[in-house]
């Protein structure tokens, strides 16, 4: 992003934390009307000061309701409960002063750079020579010069993010919220586009006051907030705040840096899975949420792990990077592989354990023994499927009875994933058989 900032911000200050809250989240509760009647609980009492001069980082699960929390803030939807106040002020409606950027960008094919910035402007209703400056400079900043006149197909995904950012910072938010803003984005151009707007953040060429940022993934979460804070899931609620008090500019490489990143890694993975052959107890919950982690992918994962370079053991940031993928898509699969005590994750790595090894190095009978055995003990909405079977004379039983189940608990989405990854275990463990078409569980295969 080139610095021409004169158009942009009328006094460039750099942002000083401690001078006071921008925004503030006052018990925000927000639910969903359920297709299957009663609510969806999403977010349940929010509350957070977003202060002049910081970045904070929200964290958290696929389905935690970031995205809802962004667009309450911004105006886009009202909360069940609660409010938010902008420069202190309640917000109803759309703010302005709030930017947003999401992951990709609707810009319009037929319109130029500079049109589909102006665009951000036409609502703002300022004078034609002011909006056609305005999104001038903005292009400028964000390091679109000389694309002014360029049409979206001819612009690479970087680029199309950036007319995104210009589209943003154009109409001078205080706030700027960004949903995911990097995540569609290949490794190195996020890091560019993160770092530039890092400089222009840091040295106050921006009218930005204040940013809240979406992500899942730990590493930019670390390399780019103050604070971080942390959604749990189911409902929404907020479980963390870790202040980042590491100076900028930040490398990712700095070993202190690369601490955080695995004690962040740490706190969200913390959680005490069973894994010791025990019987079940009868407390433990049929209607959790399972992961989406297909068992060929949890295999091929165990085997990377286990081979040459990490031998059994890997820093978790590493094998993001090793996946080409976010945190979004390799989490679930950490989380069922810890689940199943095929490898432990603890304080930012990745171990396999004795059994994992044993999986690796069995074939595809043991494979399914150790994983039928696994399956029973520690995901109980498998063995309740079974037990269910076992019991009817006819042994089966139609999908919509589990999913009635899931639903008094989960959300429709959540219960449609579950189902789908008990299937998927199910199947492989060969403890039942699903017929895709009638929708029927049943024990036809399995011995
Ligand atoms: P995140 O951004 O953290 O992935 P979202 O905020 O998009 O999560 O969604 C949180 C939950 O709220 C999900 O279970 C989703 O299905 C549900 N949800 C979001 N928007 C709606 C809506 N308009 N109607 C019903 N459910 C919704
Ligand atoms: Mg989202």
């Amino acid at each position: 992003m080139v610095h021409n900032a004169s158009a942009i911000a009328r006094e460039p200050q750099p942002p000083s934390p401690g001078s006071g809250p921008i925004a503030q989240l006052r018990g925000i509760r927000k639910t969903f009307p359920k297709a299957s009647g009663g609510d969806l609980l999403v977010l349940d009492d929010i509350n957070l000061d977003l202060n002049d001069g910081e970045i904070v980082c929200l964290l958290g699960r696929s389905g935690s309701g970031k995205s809802t929390m962004l667009r309450i803030i911004a105006g886009l939807l009202s909360p069940t409960s609660g409010e938010v106040l902008f420069e202190g002020r309640p917000v109803h409606g759309p703010a302005a002063g709030i930017g947003m950027v999401f992951q990709t960008f609707a810009l319009f094919p037929w319109l130029t750079v500079l049109k589909n910035v102006e665009l951000g402007l036409e609502a703002l209703g300022l004078p034609a020579d002011e909006s056609r400056q305005r999104a001038l400079a903005a292009v400028d900043l964000i390091g679109l010069d000389g694309f002014e006149s360029a049409y979206p197909k001819e612009l690479s995904g970087g680029m199309r993010q950036r007319v995104g950012f210009a589209r943003a910072t154009a109409i001078h938010p205080r706030l700027l919220l960004m949903d995911e803003a990097f995540s569609a984005l290949d490794v190195l151009t996020a890091e560019n586009l993160r770092s530039e707007f890092l400089q222009l953040w840091g040295d106050g060429s921006l009218p930005i006051r204040s940013v809240l940022m979406v992500t899942h993934n730990i590493e930019e979460a670390v390399l780019m907030g103050d604070r971080i804070v942390v959604l749990g899931i189911n409902p929404g609620r907020i479980t963390d705040i870790i202040p980042i008090s590491l100076a900028r500019p930040r490398d990712r490489f700095d070993p202190v840096l690369r601490e955080m990143v695995d004690s962040v890694y740490g706190q969200m993975t913390a959680r005490p899975i069973p894994l010791t052959r025990q019987p079940i107890p009868a407390t433990l919950p049929i209607a959790e949420r399972l992961p989406r982690a297909p068992v060929n992918r949890m295999a091929g994962f165990l085997a990377t792990l286990a081979n040459s370079p990490f031998d059994g053991r890997a820093d978790l940031p590493d094998i993001d990077d090793l996946f080409n993928a976010t945190q979004g898509e390799v989490f679930p699969l950490l989380e069922a592989l810890h689940r199943f005590g095929l490898a432990r994750l603890e304080a930012g790595d990745i171990t396999l354990t004795d059994l994992g090894r044993r999986f690796v190095d069995s074939d595809l009978e043991g494979r399914k023994t150790i994983f039928r055995g696994q399956l029973l003990m520690q995901v109980p909405l498998a063995s309740h499927i079974r037990s269910v079977l076992d019991t009817r004379p006819e042994q089966r039983a139609p999908l919509v009875r589990f999913r009635v189940e899931l639903e008094d608990h989960l959300s429709e989405q959540d219960a449609e994933m579950t189902l789908r990854t008990v299937i998927d275990w199910g199947r492989y463990a060969e403890l039942f058989a699903y017929d895709d078409d009638a929708e029927v569980f049943s024990l036809e295969n399995p011995e």
